[in-house]
């Protein structure tokens, strides 16, 4: 009988979760995707839309061609719930029936786990379009009316890496601006060292990051924990006060309204716990992948981190799960992969410098991980962030 899928979320996990299961159910089954927006946004990009490097179009495409072309259905609708016991999903509009649920919801920034951080009031924020292209037009401003310059996340902060790379971007075009060194610049963080990332760190990166900091003059503050951002200063839990004119937080994530809202669907943040083959450990035809699986962290840290699910680990969650849900209804062998062993790669750019991050799996001890700095790194970055967009873009997923 034809079986209905249901996948929640069209990013880097659902588009590549709806992506592969068309191509192994071959139009066997009928597979919906429903999103608020049929466009995809390239999210790590957003850190390069203040700065002018990239604008909207560079870093979104919409998705509708390539799911007509698959024979996947799109419903552009806000899921405000789910019905786990007679298999519905809630929209605004109408309530959609499914054999097998995939959780693709990923996560949103949480403001409000610090006191007086509010974005476009007190500080700014790059967590989403809208909130970028208002931190492109604050910054604008703020060159014009320079002062000292707070970058940094939060306590419990998913994607470190996006405050780096912000901060590495802010330095190359004040040094344009002919502003560098003179503004005092801080960078604050959770973190017990430099490029810890939630992830353990990774070999030599915090000597390299050190040497990058002392050069260009920067304080940092790791083991940072904030007890109130005002509009014109930060203040630390150990009353440290610091005075900023700009103010860009990473903050904590947690799982989205719809998944929160849902009884015994996710955990106190709304991320849903899963097994090794990323099905719910209740309800056996609900799946997960991506931001909004919760992946337990190995290390805990004296100011709580938050563990980085990168688009990376988001795709191989969302084929592993593809794997397994054709096979739940083909009968056949399942797919594991265990959190251990999904590998992150990242990467820092600034101008001609360049920090590249290669980790093998998400948590300490790793057989392989690497940071290197220079211009061979940044050429390696550019073509491997146009790689991905463009893979995204038009050629679809080899499997
Ligand atoms: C600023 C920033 C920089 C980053 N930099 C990097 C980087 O350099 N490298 C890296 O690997 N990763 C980076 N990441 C992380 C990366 O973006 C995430 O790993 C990735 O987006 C997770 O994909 P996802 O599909 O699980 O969730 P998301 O990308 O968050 O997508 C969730 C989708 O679900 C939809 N949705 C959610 N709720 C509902 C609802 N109720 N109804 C309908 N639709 C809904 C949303 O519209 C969205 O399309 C960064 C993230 C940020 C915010």
């Amino acid at each position: 009988m034809k079986k209905t899928i249901v996948v929640v979320g069209s990013s880097f996990a659902g588009y590549t979760t709806a992506l592969t299961l068309a191509k192994l159910l071959k139009g066997k089954h009928r597979i919906v995707v429903i999103d608020k927006q049929p466009d995809f946004v390239f999210l790590p990009s957003l850190v390069w839309h203040p700065f002018g490097y990239r604008n909207v179009d560079d870093i979104s495409f919409n998705v509708l061609p390539i799911y007509d072309d698959l024979g996947i259905t799109f419903m552009e609708a806000i899921v405000y719930g789910f019905d786990l016991k007679d298999q519905v999903v809630h929209t605004q509009d109408e309530d959609v029936h499914y054999d097998y649920l995939i959780l693709a919801t990923g996560t949103c920034a949480n403001f409000d786990s610090v006191k007086g951080l509010l974005p476009g009031k007190t500080a700014w924020s790059i967590c989403s379009l809208g909130e970028a292209e208002k931190t492109r037009k604050a910054w604008k401003a703020f060159l014009k009316k320079p002062g000292p310059l707070v970058i940094g996340a939060t306590q419990r902060a998913g994607y470190f890496f996006a405050a780096y790379e912000f901060l590495l971007n802010a330095l190359y075009h004040l040094m344009k601006n002919n502003l560098l060194g003179t503004i005092p610049i801080h960078f604050i963080t959770p973190e017990p060292y430099l490029t810890h990332f939630g992830i353990g760190g990774l070999y030599s990166g915090a000597s390299n990051c050190e040497d990058l900091f002392n050069r260009y003059d920067l304080n940092w503050h790791t083991n940072a924990e904030i007890r109130e951002v005002k509009k014109e200063s930060v203040v630390l839990e150990t009353g440290e006060s610091i005075s900023s004119s700009f103010t860009m937080l990473i903050p904590q994530f947690v799982g989205t309204n719809a998944i929160r809202s849902t009884r015994k669907l996710a955990d106190r943040h709304g991320l849903i716990r899963v097994n090794n083959q990323f099905r719910h450990k209740v309800y056996k035809n609900v799946y997960a992948a991506g931001g909004a699986v919760y992946i337990k962290p190995k290390e805990y840290t004296p100011v709580p981190c938050g563990v980085p699910r990168t688009h990376t680990v988001s795709e191989a969650m969302a084929k592993t799960v593809a794997y397994n849900v054709a096979s739940h209804i083909e009968k056949g062998a399942r797919v594991s992969i265990s959190n251990n062993r999904l590998y992150e790669y990242c990467k820092q750019d600034m101008d001609h410098l360049s920090l590249a991050l290669f980790g093998e799996q998400t948590t300490p001890h790793r057989d392989l991980d690497f940071i290197a700095k220079g211009s061979q790194e940044k050429w390696a970055n550019l073509t491997i962030e146009n790689y991905i967009e463009s893979s995204f873009d038009s050629e679809y997923l080899k499997i």
